[in-house]
Parts: C-alpha cells; structure tokens; sequence
C-alpha cells in the first residue's frame, strides 16, 4: 500500500461533476436527461475568439509564456478592470492562470496550515472548503442566509474574525445561491476589516458581470484600504463562455506576487499560449455576444423563479446574480440530496442537493439555468409531477 500524505484523504470534490458525470451516463443509456446541474453557459465560446486562438497557433505561437501570463494579456486584464471596476491596477500584478480555481488554490495553501483559520461562505463553491481542508487550516464557516438575500452580512462575518485567521473569501455574486452583496454591507466589511490588518482576503468576482435588474456588482478593487491583502479571483470561463479552454486571471498584492508567480513556475509554467490570445480578443473584441447571453439567462431566470415558485413546497428569492436559483424545498418534506438523486433517476432532472455547497445548504437544491427556456419549463414540469405524485 502507498502511503500518501493525509492531507489527500481530506481532500474533497466538487459534486456537480459527478452528477454531470451521471447524468451524462444515464443520457448515453437512453434516457431523456435534461441538466440543471452544470456551472456553465450552454452557449458556445463567440467566433471572434477562437480564431483568434487558431490565428496565434498558425502564427507559430506555440511556446512557453512568462509563469505570470503574456504582457498583453496582462494589459487587456488591466484594460477590462478599468471599465468595469472604474479601477486602474498593474500588470505587473496581475497573473493570468488555467482557470478560476488555481487561484483559490494558491490563495488558500499560501493562507492555510494547521494552526489557522480560513473563512468561507457557507453555502459556496465546495473548493473552498475543500482546499481548507487540505492544508489543515480549520475552516469557519460564513452563513450566507436566505432572510438577507444570500448577501454577506458584514456584522456576522466580522463577528468570526479570531486572531488565527488568515483569509477571508468573499464571493459575489455567488454560486451557488445567485446572490449579490449590496455596497454598504461590503463598506461595512471592509470598515471593521480595519482592527483585523492579520487578515487576507480573496474576492472571487468570477460571475462580476453576470447581475440583474440594474443590481451592480462591488469589485474590493474599489477599496485602495485593503488593496496591500487583497486578491481577486476572475477570469474567463462564465462571461464568455471558455470553461473548457480553463483561463483565469487574478490580480495580487505586490506583497504577494512573486510567490504566486513562482508557484506557476513550479507547477504549470505558463497558460497555454494560443488561449491567451484568444483571452484577449474576448475582453477587446465585440461584447454583442456576452450581451446576448445575459438576456438569455435574465429571461431565463424569471421562468425558472416563476416555475419553482409554483411547485408544492418549494419558494425561491429572485436570484441577482450568477446563472443559478437556489430554491428553499423545505415546504416538500424532502431531504435535498435525497430529493436531487430522486430527481435525477425518477424525473430525469439533473440539479445540485444543497449540501453538497455546505452544511447550511440543507433543504435547498441548486437550479443552474444554463439550459433552454424550452428545458427549463419542461424541467419544471416534470418536478411538479414528481412533487404530486
Ligand atoms: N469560482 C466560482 C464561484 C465558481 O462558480 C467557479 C466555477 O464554477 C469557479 C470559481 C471556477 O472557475 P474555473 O472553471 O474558471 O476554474
């Protein structure tokens, strides 16, 4: 038997996976699957930008990159904070990575060993947890609650601050509840972050764009008072539809960067250089088709919220942010993972059992309204015979 470190038996995983994973399974048997359980637009990545991938590799664009990411790819980073943050931030604190979550992973293991505490919202993305968990930090749990619209409250974040914290991981908007923490809860964090200058934070502002009825989502960016801990999490997968093509960025602290960068060098090296490219042409080029897609969801969003809020037991908050309603089921009598499985082999709905984002997840299921309007009603349908059986 190998024995490997114990750090690997606490890993976890993220669940909506192994449902994609079975609901794809049960799709190749036969059966008629539709899938409310995947994070990820179901549109395709725009024209524009995978020519220009396939520009650079004919270009001969085939090599290693800076660890740190393109120059040019950091300054579209830059280009695209200014407009949407109204922040100017420099490439030389900017990384560019495979995806969003290697910089909760660097963030996390740069934060956590045993001995300290790591807070995270409760529920959220289950990689957090996970990679806590992974360093041996203890982690502490923030509620995110459902009477306070699945926003941070900043008292009750502050208020589990100790002097063995080290990060605090923020996320809005957020998965997986679509909720949007409004500006003065966040100048109030940011306010009683003060006495706790021991405290890092990483903002996950990977859903940045994605809100509704004129909510606007508030970067930390915009508070240069905690700009010296701060690292935001963003990247490439959700507003432009690039899951698979796994590029993120993440902008750092001076303090901070050189270990990210060297962590690159020891683990990835670089992103892989074509992708870049095409991470460029995505914030420079046109936006009709990000636009598109958000109408798309936001009209998606009203029939999934209508729809869930007609079934038997079940009520869901209109969702601000994100592409993801999390109905409360607990007017059902069901368990949520219990009733998610059941959904899924009884019903042929694929959704998330809210548990699966954390303890505080019990009695809702996460709904994930990246599908056709015409699946969503049909979804909503089957659930409803299910629920009146
Ligand atoms: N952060 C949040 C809140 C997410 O929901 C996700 C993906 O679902 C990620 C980060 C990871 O993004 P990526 O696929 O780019 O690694």
């Amino acid at each position: 038997m190998l024995q490997t470190i114990d750090a690997f038996d606490r890993i976890g995983e993220e669940n909506a996976f192994a449902v994609l994973a079975r609901a794809t399974a049960l799709a190749q048997s036969g059966k008629d699957i539709i899938n409310l359980g995947i994070g990820q637009p179901d549109f395709r990545t725009p024209e524009h930008i995978v020519e220009a991938a396939i520009k650079a590799l004919k270009d001969g664009h085939h090599g290693y990159t800076p660890a740190t990411g393109l120059l040019a790819t950091r300054e579209a980073v830059v280009r695209r904070t200014l407009s949407t943050t109204g922040v100017e931030v420099s490439p030389e604190n900017v990384m560019i990575l495979p995806g969003g979550k290697p910089t909760m992973f660097a963030a996390i293991l740069m934060f956590g060993q045993p001995g300290t505490e790591i807070l995270y919202p409760d529920p959220g993305f289950p990689i957090y947890r996970s990679m806590i968990e992974f360093t041996g930090a203890k982690p502490v749990p923030v509620p995110i609650r459902e009477e306070n619209g699945f926003a941070f409250s900043a008292e009750e974040t502050l208020s589990l601050i100790t002097p063995q914290t080290r990060l605090l991981i923020l996320n809005s908007p957020a998965n997986p509840t679509g909720g949007v923490t409004p500006r003065e809860e966040i100048e109030k964090l940011v306010k009683g972050l003060e006495a706790h200058p021991h405290v890092a934070i990483m903002s996950d502002e990977i859903y940045d764009v994605m809100t509704y009825d004129g909510e606007k989502h508030v970067s930390l960016l915009q508070f240069p008072e905690v700009r010296d801990r701060l690292i935001v999490l963003n990247g490439w997968s959700k507003t432009w539809a690039m899951t698979g093509w796994r590029m993120g960025w993440s902008i750092w602290p001076d303090q901070l960067y050189d270990k990210i960068r060297k962590l690159a060098v020891n683990c990835w090296s670089c992103v892989n250089a074509p992708a870049q490219f095409a991470g460029i042409a995505a914030i420079d080029g046109p936006q009709d088709d990000v636009e598109k897609m958000m109408r798309a969801f936001d009209n998606r969003r009203k029939i999934v919220v209508e729809g869930l809020n007609s079934l038997p037991g079940v009520s869901c908050i209109t969702p601000k942010g994100a592409f993801y309603a999390f109905p409360n089921i607990k007017g059902t009598g069901w368990k949520a993972k219990q009733l998610a499985n059941a959904l899924l082999d009884e019903a042929g709905v694929a959704l998330i059992g809210g548990p699966d984002f954390g303890v505080l997840g019990e009695g809702y299921i996460r709904v994930s309204y990246a599908n056709s309007e015409e699946n969503i009603l049909r979804a909503i349908e089957r659930i409803g015979a299910f629920l009146q059986k």
